[in-house]
């Protein structure tokens, strides 16, 4: 449906195929019923990238890395928490702080 651009829009299933002797299932919808799908607006986009941003930054030296840090059991990245250094390219720089004076 994704890849289409449509979204189920509340259907419930039509059919249901099965493999691997029915170990494996997937649920099948119509077409005909489907809706298209909702585009994301920049309000949207901004939200899902601050609550990313949480999961991936860390508080300790604020990189922000580009998978979930494991903020609830350690508290700070791998680097920070043990000093394993972290690959730099799997963060990107904390930003800069502000140089301008008044
Ligand atoms: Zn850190």
């Amino acid at each position: 449906m994704r890849e289409i651009s449509l979204r189920l829009g509340g259907q419930a299933p039509a059919a249901r195929t099965e493999c691997r002797g029915g170990k494996r299932f997937a649920w099948l919808y119509r077409i005909d019923l489907a809706k298209p799908k909702v585009a994301m607006t920049l309000a949207k986009e901004a939200a899902l990238d601050a609550a990313m941003a949480a999961r991936q930054s860390c508080c300790t030296c604020r990189r922000r890395y580009f998978h979930c840090i494991p903020l609830q059991t350690l508290g700070a990245c791998l680097e920070c928490y043990d000093g394993r250094p972290a690959d730099p390219a799997s963060y990107t720089a904390p930003p800069a702080p502000h140089l301008l004076a008044a």
